[in-house]
């Protein structure tokens, strides 16, 4: 959301007509950032968000590099006949699905990689402070404030650009991490206490949740983020697995210290992929199958995980 309200505030001061379509719905904690009432639910719009796509010259893609990761959106967006650009620092891109575009692991985030683009377009004093907050709202969410290896010099440079260009960065961490209702932070404690298994032999932690605290604690869409880092506080743990029982499929988030792939993993075990450190899988089995075939994967990864 970050990435794409910051390119779209940017082509919006040349005078295009910019408009953000989301696959889906997304996180009620975002609803801050500046532009985010415009974007277009593409599961909630379909007919809006169709009429748009159709009329496009040029349709950016940001954050995710094949086509499917957009679920429903999926066979619009290969129909499509008009320009299509990646900017994305995801693995494995699908390169010949687009016509130009970025596709960089070494960058942070997709929002740093929007900065790049404006700053290496020469038009760096159009960052306003909408730009300016989407942007380190993104580097925020996917460097861990600041604490993973992807934080390298050019992101804190790029902080302190933003901040000589008016950027109130304490406003953004209260509306990131202080805007939650009661509900999250005591499904989270029930989570940690009740759900969260630790297996020391392996290093690793796994934290399974049953649609029945989704419905108990009242969980929406987003509320869940987040919560795969708490167990990396642990001493010793290399290796946080969480799976969380949706409506449509068993979603599997995995976040990594060090030297165990958590990409290679996921896209082996779980139909996923992402980032070396951080990637996220599914699966259609029920919970417990699934949870079982994450065990018996971990029990094949002992040597990677010591
Ligand atoms: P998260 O656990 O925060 O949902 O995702 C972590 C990283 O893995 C993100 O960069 C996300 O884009 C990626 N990711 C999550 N789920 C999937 C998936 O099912 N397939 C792929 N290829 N990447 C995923």
């Amino acid at each position: 959301m970050g990435s794409t309200l910051a390119l779209k505030h940017f082509l919006a001061q040349f005078g295009h007509t910019v408009t953000v379509i989301s696959p889906t719905n997304w996180a009620g904690w975002v609803n801050w950032l500046p532009g985010v009432k415009e974007v277009v639910d593409f599961e909630k719009d379909k007919p809006k968000a169709e009429a748009i796509l159709d009329k496009a010259e040029w349709l950016f893609c940001l954050d995710f590099n094949i086509f499917h990761r957009t679920k429903t959106m999926t066979e619009k967006l290969k129909q499509l006949t008009c320009t299509k650009i990646l900017i994305d620092h995801h693995q494995e891109p699908d390169v010949v699905s687009f016509d130009y575009g970025v596709s960089d692991t070494s960058k942070s985030s997709t929002c740093e990689m929007v900065y790049d683009l404006i700053t290496g377009s020469g038009y760096a004093d159009k960052i306003n402070t909408e730009i300016g907050e989407c942007i380190y709202a993104g580097v925020i969410g996917d460097t861990g404030s600041f604490r993973f290896d992807s934080a390298h010099a050019g992101v804190h440079r790029l902080t302190a650009d933003l901040k000589a260009r008016g950027l109130n960065h304490g406003r953004v961490h209260e509306n990131l991490f202080d805007n939650f209702l009661e509900n999250r932070l005591r499904f989270t404690g029930h989570v940690l206490l009740n759900r969260m298994e630790v297996f020391y032999e392996y290093n690793t932690v796994l934290i399974a949740i049953p649609k029945s605290d989704l419905m108990k604690y009242h969980i929406k869409t987003g509320d869940t983020e987040g919560l795969v880092n708490y167990p990396q506080s642990i001493q010793g743990i290399k290796f946080v697995a969480l799976v969380i029982d949706r409506d449509e499929e068993r979603k599997w988030s995995f976040r990594s210290k060090g030297e165990f792939d958590c990409n290679t993993f996921a896209r082996k075990y779980f139909e996923g992929g992402g980032h070396y450190n951080a990637s996220g899988g599914r699966s259609s089995d029920s919970l417990e199958k699934t949870v079982a075939h994450f065990k018996q994967a971990m029990k094949e990864n002992e040597k990677l995980l010591q």
